[in-house]
């Protein structure tokens, strides 16, 4: 009686763990990882690069020997150095975006004023600004920075010597560099004499009318050339770097037009640091992925995730467990790399766990 009870038991226990089985397998977001994890951030020390690797970090930027090498020490693909836009002059906005600008970085208030910060941080929320990301509000731009206008660096004359001024110092097995900031403060376009003479001459080249289409379409291909520029003359000196870019700040007339580009590993935003909801990260992880090679067979679409773990900042922030929320969604639509800024937060307890989970094998 007893051996019959206890076989019994033994029984229901395999169809029971046979079961949870047959539930993992069959597509549970808990069992799916990611293979590659790219990391927007310049880890402290040895330790944090130690912790980098344990979270599942594959690929980071670095600026210096020690950095490159300790990438190395800890397993992970290092890439020499960032390079922004270069122009000869900042991009120029609209008096409403100036005034925007002024008003979201407190230009009116005292330097030294107590609350300075705080008041900043007001400001930005009662504006919606979304630091870069799609806008909310009609008018959004980026705080703090001006990018040059790389549209008028017309012979590549400052881009090239800057990049050069970058590789100089470069270790010979080096991977390849990253790219960051070519777009439009405003979201929309540079407004200098430079370029409205270039739009001119685009209408007129192609027999188009002026419209806020073809305002859009020649501001895009003006960012399209100059990646491409960029990158060619990267490849033009080093053949087999590859190109990691996050392609920031937000266009708004087409959030996700970096398969268009020559960019080898195109981070694009499928998750700001503002929460979104998750069809939409869905929908944008779908589009990254499945449309990665429209334009180029070597392109790779990798998810970028926005991660600021300060509850304090006007900037948006996730829990760990929101952000373990987004990364589930991600890879049950098919996302398999990942792109993280700041780069900081995915060593941080609670998150650090997160990434080890779904980042490491
Ligand atoms: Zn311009």
């Amino acid at each position: 009686m007893r051996v019959r009870l206890f076989f019994g038991l033994f029984l229901l226990l395999t169809l029971f763990v046979g079961c949870q089985n047959i539930v993992k397998s069959g597509g549970n977001s808990d069992e799916m990882k990611f293979e590659r994890l790219f990391s927007w951030n310049v880890p402290k020390n040895e330790e944090d690069y130690e912790r980098c690797s344990q979270a599942g970090v594959t690929d980071i930027v670095v600026h210096n020997q020690r950095q490159y090498d300790l990438a190395l020490k800890y397993g992970m693909t290092p890439y020499w150095r960032c390079f922004l836009p270069v122009g000869p002059h900042p991009q120029v906005m609209t008096p409403e975006e100036e005034k925007h600008f002024a008003y979201i970085n407190g230009q009116d208030i005292d330097k030294k004023a107590p609350d300075r910060m705080k008041e900043i941080h007001r400001r930005r929320r009662e504006k919606k600004h979304r630091y870069g990301g799609e806008q909310e509000a009609p008018l959004d731009t980026l705080n703090n920075t001006r990018i040059p206008c790389f549209a008028s660096d017309t012979d590549l004359s400052l881009s090239k010597q800057k990049l050069d001024d970058l590789l100089k110092d470069v270790p010979p097995d080096n991977k390849g560099m990253f790219l960051d900031f070519f777009g439009y403060m405003n979201h929309h376009g540079c407004y200098c004499e430079g370029c409205l003479a270039r739009y001119k001459h685009y209408l007129e080249e192609h027999n188009l009318e002026d419209s806020s289409k073809n305002k859009d379409e020649f501001y895009r291909q003006q960012l399209l050339d100059y990646y491409d520029d960029i990158i060619g003359y990267i490849k033009s000196k080093h053949p087999d770097y590859k190109i990691v870019a996050h392609f920031y700040p937000d266009f708004r007339p087409d959030h996700l037009y970096g398969n268009r580009t020559k960019v080898d590993f195109c981070g694009q935003t499928v998750a700001w640091y503002f929460k979104w909801p998750a069809p939409k990260i869905k929908q944008y992880t779908k589009y990254v992925t499945e449309h990665a090679k429209d334009y180029y067979p070597f392109a790779e679409g990798i998810p970028f995730v926005g991660l600021n773990t300060d509850a304090s900042s006007s900037l948006g922030f996730k829990t760990p467990a929101e952000l373990e929320q987004e990364l589930k969604v991600i890879l049950a639509a098919g996302g398999r790399t990942l792109m993280v800024c700041d780069g900081r937060g995915i060593i941080e307890p609670g998150y650090f766990e997160v990434f080890r989970k779904y980042c490491t094998k």
